[in-house]
């Protein structure tokens, strides 16, 4: 029998490989792991002690979309703070969970300030940062102890700049005895590897529940991020954070995060992500949020605000009104996203098109819910609006912004309306 030509081969899916199961941790309300679609969560940069500054960029990185927003909790001052700011946001409506970031004295920190032990949801722990020496096993412990004590989960989050030293030393000697050593590279993925999953088991012989456990090992390349985290996903079912750790500014943070992220996604790999932006100078913490729903939502994993498909433009294109369209409809979009997630649930699928002319325009607005084709160089200054596929509307004239946002609205308003009871 030739097996050669027997059965053709399988189409390759369009979908991403299933969620790995790993381990449900409930952080306040929002869940991580266990199947539950992926969190996304931030950071804030604010003094935490600066307790308005605090309580402003957390309601605003909320307001974007972030599920679960952690802060520096690194003086007695920080920790002191936390509580009230805890407070305030309850005084908000704003309920996001906190977690507190602590290296070095987090022990020290959570038994000076009990209220702010109790106030977090989450505690992250560095294990290459949480002591020195002979203290380093003690004071791990104590910090286990503490969200033992108070019932919080806890992120082991360990980060390629500050691996633990005596275990990368450790592993490097024990490379050198093999037969065949790895590069190393290697060597430092598996202490890495080896740090997080080891302080793991560590935190569960204290007695901390594996279902209190997230685990992180961040490092700042896309290939030792994907390899690392394969790795740690073989290796352990704990739910896993990713995020590329110090991924950069502008577009290099953006195009890196997601390069990294969306592979291991792709294989299942995730169950909460951040997007470690470095801001350009004046601009808001809220890109972070942005770019991590975007990531989520081109990737097919999960839906928040409808997405605009616009072409790039090219000599066709009359004018620079079509990428002006394009951006209000998306600023259009996500502004009413919020009051339309309530109102109007599943408009966060709706797909809407942008098109420069008719080498594309009709096809490409035919595939989405709404879509319009702007009229090219040389073509008759006329927009077809498609919807559902079907010719609905021709626009002309001045306002055809107004009036395509306007179709927008009334697509949400008629689709997507909560039934009544
Ligand atoms: S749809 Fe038209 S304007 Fe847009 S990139 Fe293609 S050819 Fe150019």
């Amino acid at each position: 029998m030739n097996d050669a030509v027997s059965s053709p081969p399988s189409p390759a899916s369009a979908a991403a490989s299933p969620r790995r199961i790993t381990q449900a941790v409930s952080i306040g309300e929002i869940k991580v792991g266990g199947g539950h679609p992926v969190v996304v969560q931030s950071m804030t940069n604010t003094d935490t002690a600066d307790i308005a500054s605090s309580v402003r960029q957390v309601a605003e990185l909320w307001r974007a979309g972030s599920e679960l927003v952690r802060l520096t909790v690194n003086n007695p001052e920080s920790a002191a703070a936390i509580p009230r700011i805890r407070e305030k946001l309850d005084m908000m409506g704003v309920p996001v969970p906190l977690i507190g970031d602590f290296h070095y004295n987090g022990h020290q920190l959570l038994a000076g300030e009990p209220a702010c032990a109790q106030a977090l949801a989450k505690y992250r722990i560095n294990p290459g940062n949480v002591g020195f020496g002979k203290k380093r096993d003690t004071q791990f412990a104590q910090l286990i102890e503490f969200a033992i004590q108070y019932g919080k989960p806890v992120r082991i989050g360990a980060n390629w700049g500050s691996l633990d030293q005596s275990l990368a030393a450790q592993l490097m000697d024990e490379n050198a005895k093999r037969a065949d050593p790895w590069d190393a590279g290697h060597v430092l993925r598996e202490a890495l590897i080896r740090s997080a999953l080891d302080s793991a088991e560590r935190a569960v012989e204290i007695g901390l529940p594996r279902d209190r456990i997230v685990l992180s090992a961040k490092v700042s390349g896309v290939q030792e991020l994907i390899a690392v985290y394969r790795d740690l996903a073989q290796r352990s079912d704990f739910a896993l954070h990713l995020g590329l750790t110090e991924a950069g500014i502008g577009s290099k943070g953006i195009v890196a995060s997601s390069a990294a992220l969306a592979v291991l996604l792709q294989e299942g790999i995730g169950d909460t992500i951040r997007i470690s932006l470095t801001p350009e100078p004046g601009q808001s913490r809220t890109q972070e949020v942005i770019v991590a729903q975007e990531l989520l939502q081109t990737t097919g994993q999960r839906a928040f605000t409808p997405m605009v498909t616009a072409c790039p433009g090219c000599g066709r294109t009359t004018s620079e009104f079509f990428q002006e369209l394009a951006k209000v409809v998306q600023e259009h979009v996500r502004g009413r996203m919020p009051e339309w997630k309530i109102s109007h649930p599943g408009a966060e699928n709706m797909t809407l098109a942008v098109m420069g002319c008719v080498v594309n325009g009709p096809g490409e607005s035919r595939h989405a819910n709404i879509g319009i084709s702007l009229p090219g160089t040389g073509e008759a200054p006329a927009a077809p609006v498609f919807v559902d596929g079907e010719k609905s509307v021709t626009l002309r004239g001045e306002n055809i912004a107004q009036e395509f946002v306007a179709l927008i609205d009334n697509y949400v308003e008629t689709r997507y309306a909560r039934s009544a009871g």
